[in-house]
């Protein structure tokens, strides 16, 4: 349309945040179009720009619909407008990207199919069952992206040649594929192929129905997801379930369950608006959701624990699967060996994967970008990020701190490393433990990877203080500007930078393990800290650990150490049942131990408090995954108990009243659900008390709660209540986890604020 006359008005802009791979560019052409604008829009590498030319009323329009109906996965973060020469424009048109500055954009995380492609895959001749089907608002692309600008051959598509038909669609400005980079389709796109019983099947008509009966039949499959390979099996086969924790060496943590509908989900777990919302997004992560009683999911699927991580499915191959299947909840459960990194690659997935699985489906598009499932609770009806990865990552965290250049190692446990680019806190996706060199390994190649695509030149590297993570090995390794931040300080100003706080605030950091400033393992922390700086106010009392690291996997070491403490050796005549687990010759060594302070480092930790509190009642003597003994202590609390044990607080915040409490009532044999609930009312109580001192000595009010305890969801929702009753501005996590997954975020705003003093 051509656009004449003097009320031509012309301008240039500059739209940032997420608003590429999303579909951005094809619909500012659209609205362009119906708002009769000349012009063009372009994708480069600082956002997308967009020249218009028309009435001033119509570019009002224009850049009304631009705000309010962007596509559902971009983000817009600022617009900026200048008046601009008009040129006399007669169409409005996609310019080609061109590389033009090194200020990048923000990266799509990956897409949940969406309901369009569900129904194009029913009526579509070239789509019909095709399990790649994509379009602008879906498909995968952090996993494919290599480089940027976002475009085809800058993704693990580039192998696959489009067809003529697909090259229509993504040549079409008004089609929902113009543009879509992994667009694809029976003739011309990547194709699965399933390994079952020695033979190699190729034709998905064939693979679909032989995969569901496999897995109906209470067989194991690995199947090649969107970041990575997933062990699936039947959720209501114990049998099946059983035989793949024995094969996946993983005897007793939860696995997830995708089910395959929202009634599904409802029928077998309690699940509230925002939790049905969370799990329909198309983030889609698991989503951890208290379980109904007598549903037919099997009991090994959550070994007690009264939560479910709940997901539906988001690759059009979990769509088609449900339709065959008979079940209607399969367990999709990373497909890796113990501890390292997902498998990505279809070779090694047939080196490791086939010995733990009867079937392997595989297709033939790489996998660039490792993400695993991500994980959410939701408390006091908000977000809780647990393993931030799929569908979040690489979306940036937006800080008010010059954090150019800075690259955060993060720390041990479900390691997430971060990035600084101008004022956003990339954070990587879950790297896992770093404890052997499989995870390193992909900690070092995701770093890379993360330099080069988003253009960092490292110019400072922050790390834990504890020398003996790998992640601060790293820092110390390389060349450059480094620094170390306090494992508690990081968590508390993690969350502070969340929330865009600079300033005093009281930090309640709780966790299992932290390397303190006086070598000794931190983890029941109340500071007083700001972004550069921390006062240690109050601590949990020290209690050697007994055995060192050993304590994490044995917590029953934990109980002896604070009943040994409190009584002596006396304590072996209270004749505790947990005692009767533990082989007299290890409990003799162990006191021992105590008794010459051989390998009894001090720590002030809570979670090890909660873990000896759990084996103290014989809920959890021996743990087979991190934070067992906490998770079991807080499935069985009793609902609605308000009474608490006693405890003493000075400077150092003493449980020895608490025990004697929980003794007494061990003894007079009341309900463990009891003597947990009273348990967690004792911790949040204390939490009040601190809080309150701090307020009353420094007018301080505003309070961050961080560290892994937190993820404890009675802790978290009690301690706010009494917190929000007590008139406390409360701040806690909802972008990044509250456990060593959000570390990274902590150690970045702590090195932005120091270097912002030049106090390096
Ligand atoms: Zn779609
Ligand atoms: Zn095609
Ligand atoms: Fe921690």
């Amino acid at each position: 349309m051509k656009a004449t006359g003097d009320d031509i008005k012309s301008k240039l802009i500059h739209v940032k945040g997420l608003v590429q791979g999303v579909g951005f560019r094809p619909f500012v052409y659209r609205i362009a179009y119906k708002c009769s604008l000349n012009g063009w829009v372009e994708n480069r590498n600082d956002g997308v720009h967009i020249k218009v030319e028309g009435s001033g009323e119509k570019i009002d329009v224009f850049l009304t619909l631009l705000k309010i109906t962007a596509p559902p996965a971009s983000n817009i973060e600022n617009i900026y407008l200048i008046d601009s020469e008009t040129e006399c424009f007669n169409k409005f048109e996609i310019k080609k990207s061109e590389n033009t500055s090194d200020e990048v954009t923000e990266v799509s995380p990956d897409i949940a199919v969406c309901a369009e492609c569900l129904e194009d895959m029913q009526t579509q001749p070239n789509r019909i069952d095709y399990p790649f089907i994509n379009c602008t608002n879906c498909g995968p692309r952090f996993t494919i992206i290599k480089d940027l600008p976002y475009d085809r051959e800058k993704t693990t598509m580039s192998p696959f040649v489009m067809c003529a038909d697909c090259r229509k669609e993504y040549t079409d400005i008004i089609d929902r594929r113009f543009h879509a980079q992994p667009v694809a389709c029976n003739v011309c796109g990547p194709q699965y192929e399933l390994y079952y019983e020695k033979k190699a099947i190729k034709d998905f008509r064939e693979i679909l129905p032989l995969t569901a009966s496999v897995i109906d039949n209470g067989k194991i499959v690995a199947i090649k997801g969107t970041g990575g390979f997933h062990l699936a099996c039947d959720a209501a086969n114990d049998e099946a379930v059983k035989r793949l924790r024995l094969l996946k060496h993983r005897e007793n943590k939860p696995f997830a369950v995708m089910f395959a509908s929202i009634e599904e989900i409802r029928r077998n777990a309690e699940v509230n608006e925002t939790e049905e919302k969370i799990l329909q997004s198309w983030r889609r992560p698991i989503v951890l959701l208290f379980q109904r009683k007598n549903t037919e999911i099997a009991p090994s699927v959550g070994i007690g624990l009264k939560t479910i991580g709940s997901f539906l499915p988001y690759m059009p191959v979990h769509y088609l699967l449900f339709e065959k299947l008979k079940t209607k909840a399969i367990v999709l459960t990373s497909g890796n060996i113990s501890d390292e990194p997902i498998v990505i690659d279809n070779e090694e997935a047939k080196q490791k994967l086939t010995a733990i699985s009867d079937a392997l489906l595989v297709y033939n598009r790489d996998i660039y970008n490792r993400t695993d499932d991500s994980v959410i609770t939701v408390v006091n009806g908000k977000e809780s990020i647990i393993r931030r990865s799929r569908g979040f990552v690489p979306n940036p965290v937006h800080l008010d701190l010059n954090v150019e250049g800075i690259v955060a190692a993060g720390a041990e446990l479900k390691n997430c490393f971060c990035i600084g680019k101008g004022n956003q806190a990339i954070m990587s996706q879950h790297i896992g433990d770093m404890k052997n060199i499989e995870t390193y390994n992909f900690y070092i190649e995701s770093l890379a990877r993360f330099k080069k695509i988003f253009r960092v030149k490292p110019e400072l590297f922050v790390g834990d203080l504890h020398p003996d993570y790998l992640s601060t090995k790293f820092v110390n390794k390389v060349a450059g500007k480094k620094m170390f931040v306090q494992h508690h300080h990081a968590h508390i100003a993690s969350c502070m930078a969340e929330h865009k706080l600079d300033e005093k605030v009281i930090g309640v950091s709780f966790d299992g393990t932290g390397y303190g400033t006086d070598g000794n393992i931190w983890g029941g922390e109340f500071l007083i800290c700001d972004l550069s700086e921390f006062q240690r106010y109050a601590h949990f009392k020290y209690i050697p650990a007994p055995g060192g690291d050993k304590v994490t996997d044995e917590p029953w070491r934990m109980a002896v150490s604070y009943l040994y403490n409190i009584y002596g050796m006396d304590f072996l005549n209270l004749k505790l049942s947990f005692l009767k687990s533990i082989p007299r010759a290890k409990l003799d060594l162990l006191l021992i131990a105590l008794d010459k302070k051989i390998n009894c480092p001090l720590t002030s930790s809570a979670g090890r408090l909660f873990d000896a509190v759990s084996a103290l009642n014989n809920i959890c003597c021996y743990a087979g995954f991190e934070a067992e003994g906490p998770m079991r202590l807080e499935s069985i609390i009793a609902k609605n108990n308000q009474e608490k044990y006693p405890f003493d607080i000075g400077n150092c915040i003493s449980f020895k009243k608490t025990f004697q409490g929980i003794l007494d009532d061990i003894n007079h044999k009341t309900d463990i659900s009891i003597i947990s609930a009273k348990f967690h009312n004792t911790i949040i109580f204390i939490i009040l008390e601190v809080v309150l001192k701090i307020r009353n000595e420094t007018g301080l009010n505003k309070v961050a709660l961080s560290g892994g305890t937190f993820q404890n969801r009675y802790l978290l929702e009690n301690t706010e209540k009494v917190l929000e009753e007590n008139k406390f501005e409360i701040f806690t996590h909802s972008k990044v986890p509250a456990n060593d997954g959000g570390i990274a975020l902590g150690q970045l705003a702590v090195a932005a604020k120091r270097r912002s003093m030049n106090c390096l």
